[in-house]
């Protein structure tokens, strides 16, 4: 066999394999790539608790209406429930809405709270974020509108998603049980 045909060979071998790969890894991300998909476009969301900017200004800190009105980001590893492990719920810190339970929580090492699942679907909504030069998924509190963060598809099973949370936009009540 002369050497070219041998490297076309070899390209092809190279071809089959990479086709198949992403085949797999299609396969098993469709489920994660579906909720991230579903996120909206644009924000239509009718929020059932709505206030004007001065009336959060006076109900937040400043650090929290910077990140929950303004959709700012805290600095990684800063936040109260980064490394934090108690059994219970995770709340809007803006309107109390139970959106994160501690059994969903996992540390991703990337400095901010992380859930590969929310309380139930309803408690969140997602929209596209096309900020920073970015496409990204944000998470947003379905009860007043509140920035909590960003989703990803690099979490861990069953769901392979990861809610990357600020913890600023959070409260918490310690249970006896997670749910
Ligand atoms: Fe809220």
């Amino acid at each position: 066999m002369n050497k070219g045909l041998i490297f076309m060979s070899k390209l092809f071998i190279l071809v089959v394999a990479a086709v198949l790969c992403s085949g797999c890894s299609n396969g098993q991300n469709s489920k994660e790539m579906e909720v991230i998909m579903n996120a909206k476009n644009s924000d239509t969301q009718k929020n059932e608790i709505v206030k004007s900017d001065e009336e959060w200004k006076k109900e937040l800190s400043a650090e929290q209406y910077a990140v929950l009105r303004k959709k700012g980001t805290e600095r990684p590893f800063t936040g109260k429930y980064d490394k934090f492990n108690e059994v219970g719920v995770y709340k809007c810190a803006a309107c109390g809405n139970e959106l994160f339970v501690s059994d969903k929580k996992f540390d991703a090492g990337c400095g901010w709270p992380s859930f590969w699942d929310v309380k139930s679907s309803d408690k969140v909504v997602l929209k596209k974020d096309y900020s920073l030069g970015m496409v990204r998924t944000e998470v947003l509190c379905a009860k007043c509108g509140g920035h909590l963060g960003h989703l990803f598809d690099d979490g861990p099973a069953p769901t392979n998603l990861r809610y990357c949370i600020n913890s600023i936009s959070l409260g918490f009540e310690m249970r006896k049980e997670a749910e």
